[in-house]
């Protein structure tokens, strides 16, 4: 990889700084418009033509289809139980769906098949090659695909943000799945200091299934810190074979305006992901909020896209420490000066009816928990004290032998017993020149002997409490010795 700015002409590198600029002055110009009226906003991509970029300057993107293997071996698992919830959002009536979470690799996922290319970029060439971008901001995307990531490792390298996926709608049968890294990837991005954002890799064929997902997405990301946008990705669109093949652009815009608009009533950022062919589909000017461009290109050159976008994927052969083989490789021309507080916190204070299953001293008890968003959670009762009976004898002690004795639990069905030893029996010892010490010695024999010069001292004392204390101290040495 060359230094992104190396090869090229002055104009070139005003045109690479102009671009962003623009870009993120237009994103800022929109989102303060977006406040009052979401719809209405046409984003005009022609202000960045006025850099008059050279079509010469830029290579054509070399792409490469990279077809990955299957393994049908590994079992999906169990569908969820989720109670669906019906909604109507801006006229369309969708029920959350239901979702399982999908196994890596699944022949189901569409990013099995997705499109490969671009530089093989390191971190610190990452680095060099955006250095003079101004405002900006610099992440990975992540699935399943990536497999088992070290997130310490990936913040050590000084990774900005990382845009996990959620979840995808089956390239098929247009099933919900959640991906299998999603939860790991985000509370161990989060633990570590990378601000997060997320995608959702859609299927949708119209505004319905479209909000269903959207709907799906916020469900799943509700209680985590997302700073970053929550995405809308659709890909293929009208390409045979896939799900979406009869899909026209118009209808895909729709559906991805549909998704976003419902992730930003729910106040999360929405932003569009789309490789150049299909923005192209969609039109760029359909779409108010932040757009995430997907275009590989080689060389450090950067993108012939003329189009407002705030975030460039520049490339899917990226390598990153602490992320397994390869990764795609973002900026962002915007950032985030602090972590997003989760948008809800679970209560779990109300105890669903019939739930509770009484703890007894030998079993566990539970119930189960509702938050009032109406999620769920089992919560384990501790065991309760048993109802222990008195000490009794089970076997005496003698002069050479200690005794045992043992109490059990009364509660019934509960078998709980403990014991303990009683101390062998004195030999006795008679010293008739001192009464006090005798019965002072008596007391202390099993404790210890430093008590006998205090204890001396109040015998000597009084001689009616000696008495009464020597009484008490000889029950203790029962009780509790
Ligand atoms: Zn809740
Ligand atoms: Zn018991």
């Amino acid at each position: 990889m060359m230094n992104f700015f190396k090869n090229l002409s002055i104009q070139s590198k005003i045109a690479i700084i102009a671009i962003p600029t623009v870009a993120v002055a237009i994103g800022i110009g929109v989102a303060v418009y977006n406040k009052t009226n979401y719809k209405d906003i046409q984003v005009v991509s022609a202000a960045v033509k006025n850099v008059e970029l050279k079509e010469e300057v830029f290579p054509e993107v070399k792409e490469e289809v990279i077809t990955v293997a299957v393994d049908n071996s590994i079992q999906e698992s169990l569908v969820e139980k989720e109670e669906p919830k019906e909604i109507e959002f801006e006229g369309i009536k969708a029920k959350t769906p239901k979702s399982k979470v999908a196994a890596p690799k699944s022949k189901d996922d569409p990013e099995n098949n997705k499109k490969k290319g671009g530089d093989a970029v390191s971190q610190s060439q990452a680095e060099s090659m955006f250095e003079n971008t101004g405002v900006k901001s610099r992440g990975i995307d992540v699935s399943s695909w990536q497999g088992n990531i070290n997130w310490a490792q990936v913040k050590a390298s000084g990774v900005d943000f990382a845009i996990i996926r959620a979840g995808f709608r089956g390239y098929g049968n247009g099933s919900m799945n959640e991906d299998a890294y999603f939860k790991q990837n985000v509370a161990n991005a989060t633990a570590n200091g990378i601000k997060v954002g997320i995608y959702f890799y859609s299927a949708a064929v119209n505004e319905t299934e479209a909000l269903e997902e959207a709907m799906w997405v916020v469900e799943k990301i509700v209680t985590y810190r997302i700073t970053y946008p929550v995405v809308y990705d659709c890909e293929e669109i009208g390409v045979p074979g896939h799900r979406t093949a009869g899909v026209s652009g118009a209808q895909a815009a729709s559906n991805a305006n549909t998704f976003l608009s419902y992730i930003k009533s729910r106040g999360y950022e929405p932003m569009l992901y789309a490789n150049k062919s299909d923005i192209g589909k969609m039109g760029r000017g359909n779409f108010s909020c932040k757009f995430w461009l997907a275009h590989y290109t080689t060389g450090g050159q950067p993108t012939d896209y003329t189009g407002s976008h705030q975030m460039w994927q520049y490339t899917s052969s990226g390598s990153v420490p602490g992320v397994p083989g390869r990764v795609d490789m973002n900026v962002a021309y915007f950032s985030y000066g602090s972590v997003a507080a989760p948008m809800h916190t679970h209560d779990f204070s109300e105890v669903v009816r019939n739930s509770r299953v009484e703890p007894t001293c030998y079993k566990e008890g539970k119930e189960t928990l509702k938050c009032s968003c109406g999620e769920t959670q089992d919560k384990v009762l501790p065991k309760t004290e048993h109802k222990l009976s008195s000490w009794e004898v089970r076997t005496e002690a003698t002069e050479e032998q200690e005794g045992l004795e043992f109490r059990k639990c009364t509660n019934s069905g509960c078998n709980y017993e403990e014991t303990r030893k009683i101390d062998k029996l004195e030999p006795e010892v008679i010293d008739p020149k001192d009464n006090n010490n005798t019965s002072e010695d008596t007391n202390t024999s099993k404790d210890t002997d430093t008590n006998t010069s205090e204890d001396t001292n109040t015998n000597t004392n009084t001689d009616t409490n000696s008495s009464i204390e020597n009484d008490k101290e000889t029950d203790n040495n029962v009780t509790e010795p």
